[in-house]
């Protein structure tokens, strides 16, 4: 038996804002980020809305880039006191992804961390509210899937929560809210966005429900992203709704090991964050090199290559055309070939090496990795980060 499972609403197009008018509750929560959406008055806007909806409105604001335990447990406790029936989430991915862990210790107060971290383990949601997600940045797709990641800085790890029940009641794609993203995050979120399709179409839980948003995220994305990111607000339009067309793509077919690498290399080392999304994208074209020696995705990646038109007429040249299309791109969007360059080398060499056994061990432990087409041994996963930290290819 398959399933698949989306939000039951879903507004897209300038203005799709306006549809909180049209929720019906008491008590909305309205969790945000750091202030952009206040400065561009989205934030004034929809507590305007929820108001005319006839609601009381509360906001949760200044949730942090890659939000803790800390801001979660602190986000549920204020939800515990005020009783919303709605949760409003909007901003990018942190947000979002903060306010579905949010709900669920709302619902749940007695519940742990621990309990929640087993994929597909939450209890039964909306006993209390429901959700709804509206997204700023053109990448994570939160707004449309089962996930939620939550950092425990204290443990220097990343956890990516899975579990169907906090998919949103209501995602509103309003592009309009996008056209703000500063150049970089454009780059950074369409690569994640890149990454949510093609491993949605290589992994070994896709199926025929997944596969079409998948290849039409992909095209989509190809054709738009960088006219996106030199500023044409139309391609940059499009890539709101691509995104979400690859997020109902990967949150039902879930992803792959660029994702377990990206979950497990981001908070682990002194100098810095390694970016969700530019993780990603430096680590894509390598993991493509090494899941294509497993015939079946080899076979699937020569499909994407075909589909956006990159040419070749054996499957290994497909692979190899969509490797270098994918370097090519990220060129185009000035991203850092290897970790090694990332940010002016900010990740120390030294440590990168001293920390990859037990890095390479958390990715291969990861949530996104059981779903790859190759399940990578200890000594894979190392060579994998390591030549994802000196830029080299992948024959194995
Ligand atoms: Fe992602």
């Amino acid at each position: 038996m398959g399933s698949f499972t989306l939000p039951r609403d879903l507004y897209q197009g300038k203005g799709s804002l306006e549809e909180l008018k049209n929720l019906t509750g008491k008590k909305a929560v309205v969790v945000v980020g750091g202030g952009s959406m206040k400065r561009f008055g989205f934030l004034d806007r929809a507590v305007n809305y929820l108001k005319e909806a006839g609601m009381e409105v509360q906001l949760f604001e200044n949730v942090e880039p890659d939000p803790s335990v800390e801001t979660v447990m602190k986000g549920a406790k204020m939800m515990q006191e005020f009783e919303p029936d709605w949760i409003v989430a909007m901003g990018g991915g942190s947000p979002i992804d903060a306010a579905k862990a949010m709900w669920a210790f709302y619902e749940y107060p007695e519940t742990t961390f621990e309990q929640l971290i087993t994929p597909f383990s939450f209890p039964t949601l909306r006993t209390k509210a429901k959700f709804c997600a509206i997204p700023s940045t053109s990448g994570t797709a939160t707004e449309v899937t089962a996930f939620s990641v939550i950092t425990d800085y204290e443990k220097g790890i990343k956890y990516p929560l899975a579990d169907f029940n906090i998919t949103p009641d209501i995602a509103i794609v309003d592009p309009e809210l996008a056209e703000t993203m500063p150049k970089k995050l454009t780059a950074h979120t369409g690569m994640d966005a890149m990454t949510h399709a093609i491993e949605a179409y290589v992994s070994t839980l896709h199926c025929n429900y997944t596969d079409p948003l998948a290849l039409h995220a992909i095209k989509m994305i190809h054709r738009d992203l960088k006219k996106s990111y030199d500023g044409d607000m139309e391609a940059r339009d499009n890539m709101h709704d691509a995104q979400c067309l690859a997020g109902m793509a990967f949150s039902n077919a879930l992803l792959g090991i660029v994702h377990s690498m990206a979950h497990k290399t981001g908070a682990a080392y002194t100098g810095g964050h390694i970016v969700h999304g530019c993780a990603n994208a430096m680590y894509l074209p390598r993991v493509i090199q090494y899941n294509a020696k497993v015939e079946e995705a080899a076979k699937r990646y020569a499909e994407i290559a075909d589909f956006i038109g990159l040419g070749g007429t054996t499957t290994e040249e497909k692979v190899a055309a969509l490797v270098a299309e994918i370097k090519k791109m990220n060129d185009s969007l000035d991203i850092p070939k290897c970790i090694k360059e990332y940010e002016g080398g900010i990740i120390d060499e030294k440590e990168f090496m001293e920390k990859l056994p037990k890095v390479a061990e958390l990715a291969i432990g990861d949530a996104c990795t059981g779903s790859n087409p190759r399940i990578p041994t200890q000594e894979e996963m190392e060579k994998l980060l390591k030549a994802c930290y000196y830029g080299e290819d992948i024959n194995f």
